[in-house]
């Protein structure tokens, strides 16, 4: 047992104990061949028909076929290939066919994917058209009633993968009785399978596919119904397996497993009852809502199955919101699966035509009807985990004012980048290159640690202030008129700097920040952040220096090789460099997770460093790595630490995060640097053993 809560089951699902032993059975015991005739494939094919006649009884299969597969890819494309074959013999033979391949705007890619494959290879062009949803994502009927006349194929789904939402499969059947097509139907039962009751041989449906993963069986296996009398084409032929209709020797450990659940399903004594599995989506919905003020769910709960919940909270990025729950070892999923790495907007949810925000900021959380209710309890306990873990960071707002930073905060860390210079005791900040796209999480940084901003400065003339002053209200300070740099007209002048030169400057704490002007024209400006000896700024107490571009040359004889030359453009993704980087060693810079204990004893001084966000610190869960305490800098606070580690003594720095990509990030930054002996854990803490259950 691990301390992971999986809410992840529309993706797939953990396999039933039952269905493990069915398996293991079938590969140990019962291990041969169902087409064999000998007593040994007897025994095998009797798990075959036992498991085939269970499905048939619950899905009400009549007449039709029953055909086991790989799954619902597998079962998806043998259903448009069959009916697209049809059409086209019915076509060749003269026959009106309609001239539209419809299906639902919410449908799993596989369904428009097939259609454009086998409609291209198979010569039909015919045109895709698809069929849109209402905003609560249900399909619009009257839209159906209009394109169903000419339709050849429709393509709905029993209920969404992303949101839960339930078809109106009587109403969609109504549609094509009114309208008299003779379009062949399909419909997508995986989300539906063991959630809602299906009798399909009492309705029109021609093609049901199925998938077992969804349901506590394991991967590679489904299965496929065909209404009978409904137009059939094997996709695979070969040795004449499921009665021709499928062949290639039977996943017999994939059956069998999936012949448990069903019959799990059939004896009704194992899955939940929807009342039960309502009750226990409103106690994560109310846990949402109490950790995640302004969350909003994205699917209606009164047209959707109980197991799914899809929400977005404003404000905050689904990466982040996935970053803080997986730290809280609760797995969940970024609109759909196929996307979660990309993060972006989910078609399904732009479909319903929800606002960019809630369809790229979503998150989905499903559960099977094998949920417990210990699991919900420890969900919801970490749903309010995750809460105060972005509360503390400011990222969600909060009714105490937070620990102030101090120091150098890098917003934006992929291309282009905003900076924040913080004093904690002085509670004040200046902030440069705010970018648009970070306004309001530097507003709600400000006021959430109380800062009062000095100046907004650019390095660039004529950037866009404006905004950010506005949201920033009584938190700015608007005494000073500004030059078109943002630049503090009574800033105090006179600061000498390393090679003579005067510069005006503004204190902040301890430290100043001075600008410089640099290139043709003075269009460009640095500045400089230091600590000051009296009046003069030594080019070694220059720790950082700000540019859009780079600008060595002007910063030659007032800084040094150690300054960090921190850029508001980072298309690279370097965070910060210095005036000559070093070379980086990519291969050597890896430490693999069986060497970090032999590392670790061998070089004691060496620093564990978490590259996560302060909220997934927070948030985590995971007993310190290698027994050891670590220190928490995300690589919006790497600038900062960097500019201390390279001053100080230089001991082995081993970054890690969840994947090892942050990590692998900071510790090429360090390199370059100079920093030799910095390294990232591979694999990242994923990869970790895992984690005994906490008390
Ligand atoms: N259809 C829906 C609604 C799904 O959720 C999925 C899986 O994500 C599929 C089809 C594809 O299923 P399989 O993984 O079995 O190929």
């Amino acid at each position: 047992m691990t301390t992971e809560i999986y809410l992840d089951s529309n993706a797939t699902s953990v396999v039933l104990p039952a269905a493990i032993a069915a398996a293991i059975d079938a590969m140990g015991q019962r291990y041969g061949n169902p087409s064999s005739t000998h007593a040994t494939g007897l025994k095998a094919k009797v798990i075959l028909d036992d498991a085939r006649a269970c499905a048939a009884r619950l899905l009400g299969v009549g007449q039709g076929r029953l055909m086991f597969n790989s799954g619902a890819t597998e079962g998806i494309q043998t259903a448009v290939l069959s009916a697209l074959v049809a059409l086209r013999e019915r076509r060749d033979a003269g026959e009106a066919i309609g001239s539209l391949l419809v299906y639902g705007a919410t449908e799993h890619k596989a369904v428009p994917e097939s259609l454009a494959h086998w409609n291209r290879l198979l010569g039909l062009n015919l045109a895709l058209h698809k069929l849109p949803v209402g905003h609560d994502g249900v399909h619009d009927l009257a839209a159906l009633r209009e394109v169903a006349p000419q339709a050849a194929m429709v393509c709905t789904m029993a209920a969404n993968n992303e949101t839960g939402v339930v078809s109106d499969l009587i109403g969609i059947e109504a549609v094509l009785a009114q309208t008299n097509t003779a379009a062949l139907w399909m419909v997508d039962c995986v989300q539906a399978l063991g959630k809602l009751k299906l009798d399909l041989s009492s309705t029109r449906i021609d093609y049901a596919p199925f998938s077992g993963h969804k349901l506590y069986a394991p991967k590679g296996i489904g299965m496929l119904y065909v209404r009978a009398g409904a137009p059939f084409t094997p996709l695979i032929m070969g040795g004449g397996q499921e009665s021709g209709q499928r062949s290639g020797t039977e996943n017999m450990a994939g059956i069998a497993a999936l012949g448990a659940v069903l019959s799990a399903l059939e004896r009704g004594d194992t899955f939940r009852t929807q009342a039960e599995l309502c009750a226990f989506r409103a106690r994560l919905a109310d846990s949402l809502r109490a950790a995640l003020p302004g969350v909003v769910f994205n699917n209606p709960f009164d047209k959707a199955l109980p197991t799914t919940l899809n929400f977005a909270v404003p404000g905050l990025s689904s990466r982040e919101l996935m970053d803080v729950f997986d730290a809280a070892e609760v797995r969940v999923s970024a609109g759909s699966a196929c996307s979660s790495s990309k993060a972006a907007p989910s078609y399904v949810l732009d479909a319903m035509g929800l606002p960019l925000w809630r369809s790229a900021g979503a998150i989905r959380m499903s559960f099977g009807p094998l949920a417990d209710e210990a699991t919900i309890a420890a969900a919801c306990a970490r749903i309010e985990r995750c809460g105060a873990a972005l509360r503390a960071s400011c990222l969600i707002p909060s009714e105490r004012t937070a620990v102030p930073h101090d120091g150098l905060l890098q917003l934006g860390v992929e291309g282009a980048c905003s900076w924040m210079v913080l004093d904690a005791a002085s509670r004040s900040c200046i902030v440069i290159d705010p970018l648009p796209d970070h306004v309001a999480r530097i507003e709600s940084y400000v006021r959430c640690q109380n800062y009062q901003v000095q100046a907004i400065v650019s390095t660039l003339p004529n950037a866009g202030r404006a905004m950010l002053i506005e949201a920033l209200g009584r938190h700015f300070n608007r005494h000073a008129d500004a030059d078109e740099y943002g630049w503090p007209l009574n800033a105090a002048a006179g600061l000498v700097l390393e090679n003579g030169s005067g510069a005006a400057s503004i204190k902040l704490g301890q430290q100043v920040l001075a600008c410089v002007h640099c290139g043709t024209g003075d269009e460009l400006r640095a500045y400089l952040l230091g600590t000051p000896q009296g009046a003069t700024l030594p080019a070694a107490s220059v720790r950082f220096a700000f540019s859009a571009h780079p600008v060595q040359q002007a910063l030659h004889a007032v800084s040094t090789a150690q300054t960090l030359l921190c850029p508001t453009r980072d298309e690279h993704n370097q965070f910060c460099t210095v005036a000559a980087p070093q070379a980086t060693l990519a291969a050597d810079a890896q430490l693999d997770r069986s060497a970090l204990d032999a590392f670790l004893q061998a070089h004691p001084n060496a620093r564990l460093v978490d590259v996560r966000e302060p909220y997934e610190f927070a948030a985590a869960i995971a007993p310190a790595l290698a027994g050891r305490v670590a220190l928490s800098v995300p690589l919006s606070r790497l600038a900062e630490h960097a500019s201390g580690w390279l001053r100080a003594e230089q001991a082995p720095l081993v970054f890690f995060c969840r994947s090892g990509n942050r990590s692998m990030k900071a510790a090429q930054c360090l390199r370059r640097l100079g920093h030799q002996q910095a390294y990232s854990l591979s694999g990242g803490l994923a990869l970790a053993p895992p984690l005994p259950l906490a008390a």
